[in-house]
């Protein structure tokens, strides 16, 4: 049995960054989790409604709150790429992720600091922060070895 992974849209080089790239990762653990079906796609942002490309948005520290860099505020449906998110992860039975970091959906060590002047943070996007409330282990692209070896404890224990 191959335990199921959540994995960012974008890192399987799919176009849907806010500004219209990917983030392909060309890691073999991804290309052979892939041909053993191990995964469940997501763009938590996508999901929700917003078009590619879209403004980037940040995450306001003070309040949690996210605005795009036009000022407009897009907490909603942030949240409800989230909830989706979550809602595809338990469906598939996906108990690990591999998400972008950085991002105000996707980030899981640093997110930017609501100024965007680029300046990180440490911190959590929005499903991020939803999935691991429900017990999903998060992790990051520099994290993929560790990632690989939880993957096949848990294979082993299925
Ligand atoms: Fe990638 Fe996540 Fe941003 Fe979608 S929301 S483009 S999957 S980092």
């Amino acid at each position: 049995v191959f335990t199921r992974l959540l994995v960012s849209a974008c890192l399987l080089g799919q176009k849907v960054r806010y500004n219209g790239s990917d983030k392909r990762l060309g890691d073999r653990l991804l290309a052979l989790w892939q041909q053993q079906g191990r995964i469940v796609p997501i763009c938590p942002e996508v999901a929700a409604g917003l078009p590619t490309p879209r403004p980037p948005a940040e995450i306001r520290p003070s309040d949690g709150r996210i605005f795009d860099d036009t000022g407009a505020e897009v907490t909603d449906i942030f949240e409800t790429g989230a909830q989706i998110a979550l809602t595809v992860a338990q469906r598939e039975g996906c108990r690990f992720a591999l998400l972008t970091d950085g991002s105000p959906s996707c980030g899981a060590r640093f997110i930017y600091d609501g100024s965007f002047s680029g300046t990180r943070i440490p911190g959590a996007g929005r499903t991020v922060a939803l999935l691991r409330r429900h017990g999903i282990a998060v992790y990051t692209p520099s994290d993929i070895h560790s990632l690989s070896m939880a993957l096949e404890r848990e294979d082993r224990s299925a």
